[in-house]
């Protein structure tokens, strides 16, 4: 089968890989559409090596059942479903918690194991599973579906961990509206009646924004902040939601949140935690205000954000690529020439 590997620091190609077999407590899905996350282009980009043997990358899956394990219950050939990122260890308190995306097996700062940074990933044509992390779609579309594994379960986590400040009428800043947040904005305008405040650097993005529901829609510069301040009479947004995560993002969160705001950080571009850990301790941070960084989803997240789609109430603007064309997919993302989400199909 073909399958998108990397192979080192930079280093992405289409291989001949064998199908892989399956374990007892597996199934093997045979992939409809996976997304590509920002997060492919971070690892793309990792400066070392992670593995002597290529990678299969893409953690954003939707396929069907091809093969189902000796010792797996429940679940037949044929079915339709996404993939849980999640491969956690099902056990530990977090875990029995519903809080799969915390599991205390994977240690302080670490992440559960996921497919395609660590285990072989989903861009290929087919890519086991642990049994426990498939969910079923319905008829749902593979290509509306893949990204619902990632960009929806994320942001979805992060809104519904903030939902104590999503009042009627409340300010809600979506900073950075690529494949998670032009959905975070859909969620937002789903579950609750909060002014929705959107920020990029590209003008198709702010557009998609609007389609997606924004109220406003902001240019990201040196002045964002006094722009939300202006729009929020000086007392700053209820919550901000940062797809980007760095410093300036950061920066511009810190001065723009409401007392007994929240600033949730789901962008992993880097920023310097210093400024918000600073600032939240210094006499510019407002009383009251929060700081999270926000990890992936619980599989309840998961199952939330595919009613959500199933009820139209999310729908992925996706790009549409085939999975020889993956590099040329993630060239695109990197360069802002992605409006919405790249899927790849194989
Ligand atoms: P994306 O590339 O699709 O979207 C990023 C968006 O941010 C783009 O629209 C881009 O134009 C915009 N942007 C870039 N610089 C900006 C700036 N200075 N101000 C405002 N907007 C700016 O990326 P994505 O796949 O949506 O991922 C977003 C981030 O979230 C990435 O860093 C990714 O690694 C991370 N991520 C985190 C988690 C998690 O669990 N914490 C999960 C998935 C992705
Ligand atoms: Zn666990």
């Amino acid at each position: 089968m073909k399958a998108a590997q990397l192979m080192g620091p930079g280093l992405l190609e289409i291989n001949d890989v064998p199908i892989p077999e399956i374990s007892p407590s597996e199934l093997l899905i045979r992939v409809g559409a996976a997304g590509i996350c920002h997060s492919d282009l971070h690892l793309l980009h990792f400066p070392y090596k992670m593995r002597e043997e290529p990678l299969t990358i893409g953690h954003e899956i939707a396929g069907t059942i091809e093969a189902v394990g000796s010792g797996v219950d429940g679940r037949s050939v044929g079915e339709r479903g996404v993939v849980y990122l999640c491969w956690s260890c099902g056990q530990c308190r977090e875990c029995m918690s519903g809080n799969e995306n915390m599991c205390l097996a994977a240690g302080r700062t670490a992440m559960p194991p996921c497919p395609g940074l660590g285990p072989e990933g989903g861009m290929a044509e087919y890519v086991k599973i642990p049994a426990r992390s498939f969910v079923p779609i319905g008829d749902l579309d593979f290509l509306q579906a893949a990204p619902l594994a990632d960009a929806a379960l994320t942001s979805y986590h992060a809104i519904r961990g903030a939902r104590e400040h999503l009042q009627p009428g409340a300010t809600a800043v979506v900073i950075g509206v690529g494949g998670l947040g032009h959905v975070a904005v859909q969620i937002l305008r789903a579950i609750s009646a909060v002014r929705i405040i959107a920020v990029d650097v590209g003008q198709d993005q702010l557009d998609l924004a609007k389609r997606c529901g924004a109220d406003i829609t902001l240019e990201s510069g040196p002045d964002t902040a006094q722009h939300i301040l202006d729009l929020t009479s000086a007392r700053g947004a209820e919550v901000i939601f940062d797809f980007v995560g760095i410093d300036a993002t950061a920066q511009m969160s810190v001065q723009a949140v409401a007392p007994n705001g929240a600033y949730r950080m789901v962008g992993l571009g880097g920023g310097n935690p210093g400024i918000t850990a600073e600032a939240a301790g210094g006499p510019g941070w407002p009383w009251g205000a929060s700081i999270r960084k926000s990890y992936g989803g619980t599989r309840n997240d998961l199952v939330d954000s595919i009613a959500l789609a199933q009820a139209g109430l999310v729908t992925v603007e996706v790009a549409r690529f085939d999975l020889a064309d993956a590099r040329d997919a993630l060239d695109r993302l990197e360069h802002g020439k992605v409006t919405g989400r790249a899927v790849l199909v194989p």
